[in-house]
């Protein structure tokens, strides 16, 4: 059980020397009691009292990694319930399913989609992270030849859901991406252990109920496995969602250390429509699904699911913003069209596909504005005159134009004459309010 923060402090030096950055040992332990605050911060800690605190600070979800590399991802570690208390930290990893009934080509396809069905938006990359490969045949060999395929074909970390002997035959052959391996249950938990515990891999455990996962999540940790994930799907959404909930709110509000573990929920088991499938997904990537395995991420259906995830594990207290300088549009030359607006990356997002579309070459200004729209920075004096015309004349883009001819947007036509007079030997056009009329206005500009 967690300890309180009077517990933690009593093992402090008790010195109050604020090293750790608060005024107070006691304060340190609160915090430390409330996982707001690393251990290591004291450098006064004894070991002992270091031991005994570990459990304390580690954080009451705990991270889990899978696979290996660049693409391993983790699960877990979270430390909130609601996302405006405080951002979500590891986003719901999406797996893909593929299992030993399918045929080559459609294995191939399945790949095929993890490898290469991607979106980049607001500069991050969209995509699915993990690939589900599931015995139908309990087929050692067959099992084994497909892991081995498809742990060949993709740097994407695994999930192999299979019975314990066709695991411990498939995981010699990707061990080292350390895939997580599934389920532990009441009646093979003995050998699912023994093949994690010999690979050093995390273990995702099964049970009817609650109570039967907590049963299993102990007898592990007493084994020393910690790398542990939960399903605690039921036969409908509603009560999986409920259990979601509970284990969130047990781990978390409770610091109840046997539920205090990401989870894995398999929409592709709940359905056989696509794009209700997907709406599960999106449901359990809310609420709070660690690992979420699906049949299918088509472009349409990973596009929603990643959308979706990207806007829930995004801090919400801090707007995505683009870096601050110069854009390029349909390959511009020294005669092209410049733009200017803010970095607040919706704007960016909007005027740039409207740019795109015009397909007229254009040069566009990205001005740091601490991330707020237009007109938000306008009132706030982040977008106007005096500071946006030393940004204009120090980007560098009279090097790469001819004419010294700006165009603002429509909503702060007010700031055009100000504007002017701070750049001195600029032309300051107003462009349209609506990102939807730029296409229009670039068009006319270039006589096309
Ligand atoms: S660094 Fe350690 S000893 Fe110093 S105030 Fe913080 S908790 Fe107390």
């Amino acid at each position: 059980m967690a300890l309180t923060g009077i517990q933690i402090f009593k093992m402090l030096p008790k010195t109050n020397c604020k090293e750790c950055g608060e005024p107070t040992c006691l304060a340190f332990a609160m915090k430390l009691a409330a996982s707001k605050a690393e251990l290591a911060s004291c450098p006064y800690v004894s070991d002992e009292a270091k031991e005994q605190l570990s459990e304390a600070s580690a954080p009451p979800i705990r991270g889990v990694v899978i696979g290996a590399g660049d693409n391993a991802v983790k699960v877990g570690e979270e430390l909130v319930l609601y996302r405006h208390e405080k951002t979500f930290v590891n986003p719901t990893a999406i797996a893909i399913l593929i299992d030993d009934s399918m045929s080559d080509d459609k294995v191939n396809a399945k790949i095929d989609q993890l490898n290469n069905n991607k979106y980049d938006r607001v500069g991050m990359t969209l995509k699915a992270n993990l690939v589900a490969v599931k015995s139908t045949s309990d087929d050692a060999g067959k099992f084994k030849a497909l892991v081995e395929k498809v742990s060949a074909a993709t740097d994407d970390g695994l999930v192999l859901i299979a019975n314990a002997d066709c695991i411990k035959e498939a995981i010699s052959v990707c061990a080292a991406k350390k895939p997580l391996i599934y389920a532990a249950t009441k009646d093979n938990v003995d050998a699912m252990s023994a093949i994690a515990k010999a690979n050093s891999v995390p273990i995702a455990v099964k049970g009817e109920t609650l109570d039967d996962i907590i049963e299993l999540t102990q007898k592990l940790t007493a084994a020393g496995i910690k790398d542990i994930v939960i399903d605690a799907d039921e036969k409908t959404f509603k009560d999986t969602i409920k259990n979601q909930i509970a284990i969130r709110r047990a781990a978390l509000k409770k610091k109840f250390r046997p539920l205090g573990f990401p989870t894995i929920s398999f929409p592709c088991d709940m359905t056989d429509d696509a794009l209700y499938e997907t709406t599960l997904a999106a449901g359990l990537i809310s609420k709070y699904a660690g690992i979420v395995v699906v049949s299918d991420i088509d472009a349409p259906n990973l596009l929603a699911m990643t959308v979706n995830r990207m806007n829930i594990y995004t801090d919400p207290q801090r707007p995505m913003v683009m870096d601050q300088g110069i854009y390029e549009f349909n390959s511009p030359d020294e005669n092209s069209p410049l733009l200017i607006t803010t970095n607040f990356a919706l704007t960016y997002f909007i005027v740039s596909a409207e740019i795109e579309a015009s397909r007229v070459p254009t040069w566009l200004l990205i001005m740091d504005t601490e991330g707020m729209s237009v007109l938000t920075a306008w009132s706030a004096g982040k977008f106007v005159a005096d500071a946006m015309a030393p940004f204009v004349i120090k980007s560098g883009i009279t090097d790469k134009i001819a004419k010294k001819k700006i165009i603002i947007p429509g909503y702060v036509a007010q700031l055009s004459g100000e504007f002017q007079e701070e750049l001195g030997n600029w032309e300051v056009q107003v462009g349209p309010r609506e990102a939807g009329d730029i296409p229009k206005y670039l068009r006319n500009i270039a006589g096309i």
